[in-house]
């Protein structure tokens, strides 16, 4: 016998590791403050841990229906009405998903055929166009405005084509914190109208977002909703990144084609954490208060980093702020978004990712990201040692 393993041709043979496992690993190595990949380094409402361990000693422990549980659904359902003014059926319009990354592979495995062009706008969350190239389907990049990460609508009309299958568009946005207007929502259902594209609207980030700015969901305005299959993400609401629960709410026929493959990637996602979920939405307070919680954090960084060399970028939305590097006064930030990264993880102490990672072809503008999800003290350190610059 010769056991050996065969060789065989990768399918993906220029994919790497994901940035953030990146960063986070070197984070780790050396004892830096990770500030790199998203994630809160606080704990959840215990309320929401009782939650969940009570639905366990129920015996709420064997699969759920394929779509979810009917309590996470309708709690769903109801919160979208609540905040955006429309209805999703809780039966055939919200599925339950193992987060945000398998809902958008999901959605975009039911829809792409291959040769099907999907937009993106870059920069864009680092799964987008890999998910895009499974599905066989083409990748048409179109750039955020330089500086300020708006749309540019004049692009996305021009990259629109008869093959153009979806456009993937994410507000509040990661990396950049940009969140768009309610103008810029109208304007892409617009552009829209006339054409069969979907759009797939990943909101993971809909309750961070800080005053005056406003989150804009597609589910309030009519002709987005109608194409539109709306991502969200319990992980980033309620400080539980781990347990990978998300929805998506899509019109019924959307809906169905989506769970024809969702019941044969993940068919049902853990039972106890969703009936633990549902009885903690029945308070909005959580969501509703988490821009004020975010809020002080993003004030207390954005203040600690106004004495330093960091250009700071506008931060509208989400748990990130962006900094131009470009006027420090140390040689290193000419080496690069990705190794200025390395370098001030493992000599200055702070974790961060370099905005290239968000981009195709890693177009460099020297910015990078920070997350300030972490506790007071924790940002505090970061912002002692990023004094240094
Ligand atoms: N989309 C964006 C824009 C994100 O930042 C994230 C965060 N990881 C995700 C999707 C994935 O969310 P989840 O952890 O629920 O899979
Ligand atoms: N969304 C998070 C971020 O952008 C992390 C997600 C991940 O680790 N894949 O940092």
């Amino acid at each position: 016998m010769n056991p050996r393993t065969p060789a065989f041709p990768s399918k993906t043979p220029n994919m790497g590791t994901t940035i953030f496992t990146v960063m986070s690993a070197l984070a780790t190595e050396t004892g830096a403050v990770n500030l790199g990949q998203g994630f809160p380094d606080f704990g959840c409402d215990p309320k929401l841990l009782e939650m969940v361990t009570q639905a366990m000693n129920e015996g709420l422990n064997q699969y759920p229906p394929m779509t979810g549980v009917a309590p996470l659904r309708e709690a769903m359902s109801a919160k979208i009405q609540a905040l955006y003014g429309r209805h999703y059926d809780p039966v055939s319009e919200i599925t339950v998903t193992a987060g945000a990354t398998q809902a958008i592979l999901t959605v975009i495995l039911a829809i792409v055929h291959p040769g099907d062009e999907v937009i993106v706008l870059e920069p864009c969350y680092d799964s987008y166009v890999p998910n895009i190239e499974l599905a066989g389907g083409v990748v048409v990049r179109v750039p955020l405005t330089p500086g300020t990460f708006r749309p540019d609508f004049d692009k996305i009309q021009a990259a629109i084509t008869p093959r153009t299958r979806a456009i993937l568009i994410n507000s509040p946005h990661n990396p950049s914190g940009m969140v768009w207007t309610r103008e810029e929502m109208l304007r892409l259902q617009d552009i829209l109208d006339p054409t069969d594209v979907l759009l797939i609207s990943d909101e993971v980030y809909e309750h961070m977002v800080y005053a005056p700015n406003r989150h804009w969901s597609a589910a309030q305005f009519d002709g987005l909703a109608a194409r539109a299959f709306i991502v969200s993400s319990f992980g980033k609401t309620y400080h539980v990144t781990g347990w990978k629960i998300g929805t998506v709410a899509a019109p019924a026929s959307m809906s169905a084609e989506f769970r024809k493959i969702h019941q044969f990637n993940v068919f049902t996602v853990n039972t106890p954490m969703q009936h633990g979920l549902a009885r903690y939405m029945a308070d909005p307070r959580p969501y509703l208060e988490l821009p004020a919680f975010y809020q002080h954090k993003r004030d207390l960084f954005r203040e600690g980093l106004a004495s330093t060399r960091f250009r700071l970028l506008p931060g509208e939305g989400t748990y990130f702020q962006c900094v131009d590097i470009s006027g420090l006064s140390v040689p290193e930030k000419d080496l690069g978004e990705a190794e200025f990264c390395k370098w001030l993880t493992t000599e200055i102490g702070v974790a961060a990712i370099p905005l290239s990672a968000f981009y195709g072809d890693g177009f460099d503008q020297q910015v990078i990201r920070f997350c300030f999800a972490k506790k007071d003290e924790t940002l505090k350190l970061a912002l002692q040692r990023l004094a240094r610059l």
